[in-house]
């Protein structure tokens, strides 16, 4: 798709983030209508990517708004999210930030440690109102991926231990102003195992035991997001398996009546979507290897360099024979890497190559680290 509107490309200041809008909303309409099937609810992880054009696609397609900072709270209700469908988690929730979703009156605050339940209760207090929460489990279930976006061990800072439920339960009878509406899990991100949310299920469910032997219903379960994507073979898999992954949820979750169920995905709605296209400045001859310089770096795409993550390289330009490149951006660090060994056809200065299934994770963690620009966005 890109080589079709290489033209187009070729006039833009390099680096850039291509955005394909049809993708993405071939990819929202097939995560609706198999989340609508069995009546669940999906809110956005706003910080996979914030750019407005792709908000109005979320929006579009039903979905509400998942935070996890005042700014994407903000950043939520600005671009057309109604406060009902805003959702805010995170450990670190400012008194600033907090104060902000509250004058928004946002659906829900979902609350990582009982510190926070009782700084959530007095600035609540304060403004004469009452918070609607729920409360963020640590299941201790594996997620198989990159130990960096694993978030649902006890080892990590993310949600409440199970062994502290009971206390946080007394201190909740305690705390007037807020009002204990549901549960939330989010085990981690790029999980590509469908077993791991079998074994999530598994531990929810356990959990909504415990809470109703201690006659607490509640309104909502929140699963959280992690589905993961294809980096290896974008053009296989553009769109993932939303079938698959509803499908389990409804086959294994243990709903009470009246339950709903909300899902929280970043990654897989808006990874595929996304290019980022760099120009290469120069070749530079390795001892076993040659060096394609791109004008791209970490500064515009960090993945690789922070989760030694992989991205599939093209070059747009070239189809002559294939040789081996480190593929390298020119930040003054040796992590500034997006590839190594990588086959390209030969590939020479002022060559457009694509890293591909940038869309999510990408632009959104841009730094100006080197006194960088800005990198800039279009969208066909
Ligand atoms: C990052 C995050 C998500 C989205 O994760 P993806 O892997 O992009 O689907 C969902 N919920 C919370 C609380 C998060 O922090």
């Amino acid at each position: 798709m890109l080589k079709q509107h290489l033209q187009e490309l070729q006039l833009q200041t390099t680096p850039f983030y291509v955005y394909n809008i049809d993708l993405l909303r071939q990819t929202l309409q097939n995560a609706s209508a198999e989340a609508a099937k069995y009546n669940y609810h999906v809110h956005y992880a706003l910080k996979a990517n914030a750019n407005a054009p792709i908000l109005a696609e979320m929006l579009q397609a039903g979905f509400g708004a998942d935070c996890v900072s005042g700014n994407e709270v903000k950043c939520a209700i600005e671009n057309g999210f109604k406060p009902e469908h805003v959702v805010f988690a995170g450990v670190g929730k400012s008194d600033e930030e907090i104060n902000y979703a509250l004058e928004q009156d946002i659906f829900c605050f979902n609350c990582e440690s009982s510190h926070e339940l009782e700084v959530l209760n007095e600035l609540a207090t304060a403004k004469g109102t009452k918070a609607r929460i729920a409360l963020r489990i640590n299941p201790n279930v594996n997620a198989n991926t990159h130990k960096y976006i694993t978030t649902g061990l006890e080892e990590n800072k993310f949600g409440i231990n199970a062994w502290e439920l009971e206390s946080v339960l007394d201190l909740l009878k305690t705390l007037e102003n807020i009002e204990l509406i549901g549960i939330h899990f989010h085990i981690g991100s790029q999980i590509t195992d469908l077993n791991v949310f079998k074994n999530l299920c598994t531990r929810v469910n356990e959990f909504q035991e415990w809470f109703i032997a201690r006659n607490i219903t509640l309104q909502h379960i929140n699963v959280g997001g992690g589905l993961g994507v294809d980096y290896y073979n974008p053009d296989a898999n553009l769109i993932p398996d939303f079938a698959a992954y509803f499908g389990l949820f409804n086959q294994f979750l243990e709903l009470r009546p009246g339950q709903q169920v909300h899902f929280e995905l970043g990654r897989a709605l808006v990874a595929q979507c996304g290019t980022l296209i760099s120009k290469v400045l120069y070749i530079k001859k390795g001892i076993s290897t040659n060096f394609a310089i791109l004008d791209a770096g970490m500064t515009e795409l960090i993945r690789p360099a922070l989760y030694q993550s992989y991205h599939k390289i093209e070059n747009l330009t070239s189809d002559k024979q294939e040789e081996r490149y480190d593929v390298v951006g020119p930040i003054c660090e040796s992590s500034d890497c997006f590839g190594k060994a990588v086959m390209l056809p030969e590939t020479n200065r002022g060559d457009l190559v694509a890293i591909r299934t940038a869309g999510a994770y990408g632009e959104v963690m841009a730094s100006g680290y080197n006194l960088r620009d800005r990198v800039n966005a279009i969208y066909l």
